[in-house]
């Protein structure tokens, strides 16, 4: 049998030919994300758990009218998806304050930010994911303002499902990142969700006491969730039954 044909390895997953043009596999690592939070280098089991998380969240979303890439779970590792052409920028959604908006700008951790805000980061790791404005991304052409127009109501979309089905199982999400891709069908071209939704994508807090401040009324210290690929995996019901350990995975590197 011919092997199938590597398309892309990057940190997290392999892309491989799919068997329908139009179509890839994507197979999960166990290796990290540098662009993680916290970033770490492997996690034992860590890829059959987001091919499951990730298939979760998209599945999900294209029930409720969200349009995504995933098509269907091959076997514990491989999922196939719909080739999109990746917008080369990461949609980042932030609701409560952490990372780079404490550190840049002085927002409390924890607080809760009035509005939803929309982030971009341009896509290239060797200049370390920069943020852009609007402004960039259509100078240089890397989506016009109708594009653009569209992936913030698609971002905000999967914030709303994605805080809701986290919130369901007690949990915060504070902020995530989101790659879009354009697909066409005939000659109208749509923006979809493409990649993965998993915890190496967003950033959860445990929800347990969260919503009652600090006697001086400061916004708690939230409590990053220990664990979090096998315990959202568990807290969703979504924990392969031939994963045998059930108790925290060990960094192997
Ligand atoms: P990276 O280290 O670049 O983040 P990953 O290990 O996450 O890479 O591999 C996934 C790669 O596949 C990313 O470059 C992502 O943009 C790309 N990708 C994700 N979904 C799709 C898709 N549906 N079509 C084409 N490319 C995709
Ligand atoms: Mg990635």
């Amino acid at each position: 049998m011919a092997r199938r044909k590597k398309i892309y390895e990057g940190t997290a997953k392999i892309l491989y030919e799919g068997p329908e043009p139009g179509t890839l596999i994507q197979y999960y690592k166990d290796d990290g994300n540098r662009t993680a939070i916290p970033p770490h280098a492997a996690v034992d089991g860590k890829g059959v758990l987001n091919n499951r998380l990730s298939e979760f969240f998209m599945a999900g979303l294209n029930s409720i009218g969200v349009p995504t890439h995933f098509m269907r779970r091959l076997n514990m590792r491989e999922q196939l998806v719909r080739m999109a052409e990746i917008v080369p920028i990461e949609v980042v959604v932030r609701n409560f304050a952490a990372g780079d908006i404490t550190n840049r700008l002085g927002i409390p951790l924890g607080m809760a930010l009035p509005r939803p805000i929309v982030e971009y980061y341009f896509k290239d790791e060797k200049l370390g994911s920069p943020l852009v404005s609007e402004e960039h991304i259509i100078a240089f052409g890397w989506a016009n303002q109708q594009d653009i127009d569209d992936i913030v109501a698609l971002a905000l979309r999967v914030n709303d499902f994605l805080s809701g089905v986290m919130m369901g199982v007690g949990i915060r999400l504070a902020d995530f990142r989101l790659e879009v891709g354009r697909v066409w069908e005939g000659d109208f071209m749509r923006l979809i969700v493409a990649d993965e939704i998993s915890p190496d994508s967003c950033r959860l807090w445990d929800n347990r006491g969260l919503d009652t401040p600090e006697p001086d009324g400061a916004p708690r210290v939230p409590v990053p969730l220990p664990d979090p690929y096998t315990e959202l995996a568990k807290r969703l019901g979504v924990l392969p039954s031939n994963v045998t350990h059930t108790t925290r995975p060990t960094l192997i590197n």
